[in-house]
C-alpha cells in the first residue's frame, strides 16, 4: 500500500490527534518507511541526515507498543549528548500530549542523579540516556532494563565517534534478547554494521538520500 498520510499507519486515535496538534500533515520518506516495519517488530538499520525525522520516526512505533500498566522501562533510546536527550525527550512529549499514562524521562550526565533516581522509582516507561549514565544507573541497580523491548541507538556514528561504543556493548548485554533493536546514523561506516551484525535480528537496511521535509 502507499502511505501518504499518518492515517495510512494504522496509529491510535491520541497519537495522530496529537500528530495534528504538531503540524506533522504527512509523514516524511524515513517515517514512511520505517513506521510500518517498526510497528510489525522489525529491526532497522537507517541512514538519513539530520531533520529527516527519524525521531518520530522511532517514537511513534515505540509508544504503540508501550503497555501503560507495566510501569517498567520497555524503551531505552541512546544518545550521545545531553542536548540530543533533552530534544528527543521533548519530542517525545508533544507526541504523548493525549497519552499522561506514560512517562518519558531524559537521563544525562551533568544532572544531579538523585532527581533522575526519584524519577525511575516513580515509574518511567521510556527512558532517553547517554551511555555513562544509563550505565552508572545500571550499576547501582536505580534502572532495570529487564521489561525493555526496543532499544534505539539514536545517532550511533557520533557515538561511536565519542569512545561509547564499549558502554553501548555494555548496555546491551542487559536487554532481553528477546526485543527490538533500531539504528540510526547519518553514516554508516564498518563499525557500525558490526554492531548491527552483532545485536540486531534480520535488519531492515533504510537509506533515504537527502532531506525531503
Ligand atoms: P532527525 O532526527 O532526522 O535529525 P528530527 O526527528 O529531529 O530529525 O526532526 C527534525 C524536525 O522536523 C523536528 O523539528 C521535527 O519535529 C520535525 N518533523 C518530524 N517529522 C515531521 C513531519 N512528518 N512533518 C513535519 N515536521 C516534522
Ligand atoms: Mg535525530
Amino acid at each position: 500500500m502507499t502511505i501518504s498520510s499518518f492515517s495510512d499507519l494504522d496509529l491510535s486515535p491520541p497519537i495522530l490527534r496529537a500528530l495534528s496538534d504538531m503540524g506533522f500533515e504527512e509523514p516524511t520518506p524515513i517515517q514512511k518507511q520505517a513506521i510500518p516495519l517498526l510497528m510489525a517488530g522489525q529491526d532497522i538499520a537507517g541512514q538519513a541526515q539530520t531533520g529527516t525525522g527519524k525521531t518520530a520516526a522511532y517514537a511513534i512505533p515505540g509508544i504503540e507498543r508501550c503497555k501503560e500498566e507495566l510501569r517498567a522501562v520497555q524503551v531505552l533510546v541512546l544518545c550521545p549528548t545531553r542536548e540530543l536527550c533533552v530534544q528527543i525527550a521533548a519530542e517525545y512529549t508533544r507526541l504523548l500530549k493525549y497519552r499522561k499514562d506514560i512517562h518519558v524521562l531524559p537521563i544525562y550526565g551533568g544532572q544531579a542523579i538523585d532527581g533522575q533516581i526519584r524519577e525511575l522509582k516513580r515509574g518511567v516507561h521510556i527512558c532517553i540516556g547517554t551511555p555513562g549514565r544509563i550505565l552508572d544507573h545500571i550499576a547501582r541497580t536505580t534502572l532495570s532494563l529487564s521489561n525493555v523491548h526496543l532499544v534505539v541507538l539514536d545517532e550511533a556514528d557520533q557515538m561511536l565517534d565519542m569512545g561509547f561504543r564499549p558502554d553501548i556493548e555494555s548496555i546491551l548485554s542487559y536487554v532481553p534478547r528477546e526485543r527490538q533493536t533500531v539504528i540510526f546514523s547519518a553514516t554508516l561506516p564498518k563499525p557500525i554494521l558490526q554492531i548491527s551484525r552483532r545485536y540486531q535480528r534480520d535488519p531492515e537496511m533504510v537509506r533515504i538520500a537527502h532531506k525531503e521535509l
